[in-house]
């Protein structure tokens, strides 16, 4: 049994709208599904990703309207990194951001630069083997469109052995420095590497609530019965409507997920469509009249599927 690689990962922003203008605008992922919190159906709940809204491309956040900027610390995700077709791409990057007032720094082969909620990310050259997980924004060329996340850096703090075990013999990561693992899965690498820090973090704007990683649907039940196992507190499984998800904290406190493949973001909307309407799970579609009244409307940079001639 292997996980497949990554899911989503999922941060918190205080400005919806300004979160949707740089994700879908400046950096021309799709807007995949619009949606408010299982948990907190007052605010929204927000995906982006490729064409198709694959697993491994989303990233997700939870609106907070007005939240503090959190700081990064132990148990926090504190960098994702998006993967780009080519160090060309790096380059076209860092002239669009610039373009677009957000601060960048280049380095050999990455190019870093944050969100406007402070979240930090490095664009990197993406491992030849990961699937194309492309969004194709009519403004943004297809060989420099951004092709999924490739990795997080987390910071920890004290002994990482229990975190190793975990992350090597529980859910089948490999080791390939100390505190660096890869994720050799059917959707390509991904690598989860830790920072040491003893400076306490605080939640908020820009910070990551959780990261999900991708099983099989029918592993989905033997993965909850294994991390159990292995001594940890897992939740039941949890229908998110789009996937199946259980959670559990790590040892250094990162929130874990599993996410399945199915239903997927189509269930509910065209597949061409994703992101158009406000969809609410059926448990808060009797709110729908308060929602669409309290929720401030969000202006998308592409309002129809605008996908280029000759996409599958
Ligand atoms: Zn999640």
């Amino acid at each position: 049994m292997h996980l497949s690689g990554l899911h989503h990962v999922t941060m918190i922003t205080g400005d919806a709208q300004r979160n949707v203008a740089f994700h879908a605008g400046v950096l021309g992922l799709r807007f995949v599904k619009r949606t408010v919190n299982f948990d907190a159906p007052h605010y929204y709940h927000l995906y982006f990703g490729d064409e198709a809204g694959s697993p491994g491309s989303i990233l997700t956040w939870f609106e907070f309207p007005g939240a503090v900027r959190g700081t990064c610390g132990p148990g926090m995700i504190h960098t994702i990194r998006l993967g780009v077709p080519s160090s060309a791409s790096l380059d076209f990057w860092g002239e669009r951001l610039a373009g677009h007032d957000a601060a960048c720094a280049r380095g050999d082969a990455s190019l870093s630069f944050a969100d406007p909620d402070g979240l930090r990310y490095e664009l990197v050259v993406a491992d030849p083997r990961s699937r194309a997980l492309q969004a194709l924004s009519p403004d943004i060329p297809a060989e420099h469109a951004i092709t999924g996340v490739t990795g997080v850096r987390a910071y920890a703090t004290g002994a990482l052995g229990a975190d190793r075990e975990l992350l090597t013999q529980t859910l089948g990561f490999t080791e390939t420095a100390p505190g660096e693992y890869v994720l050799e899965g059917a959707d390509g690498p991904v690598t989860y590497g830790y920072d040491m820090t003893d400076s306490p973090g605080r939640e908020g704007a820009g910070t990551v609530h959780h990261i999900a990683w991708h099983s099989r649907d029918e592993d989905h039940g033997a993965w909850r019965e294994r991390v159990m196992q292995a001594g940890h507190s897992v939740t039941p499984v949890v229908d998110r409507d789009y996937f199946q998800a259980i959670y559990f904290r790590q040892p250094q406190r990162v929130l874990f997920e599993i996410a399945t493949t199915s239903p997927g973001f189509a269930v509910d909307e065209e597949p061409g469509r994703l992101g158009e309407q406000l969809r609410l799970p059926v448990q808060h579609e009797h709110l729908r009249a308060q929602l669409e009244r309290t929720l401030l409307p969000l202006t998308a940079p592409r309002a129809t599927g605008a996908a280029p001639s000759g996409d599958a």
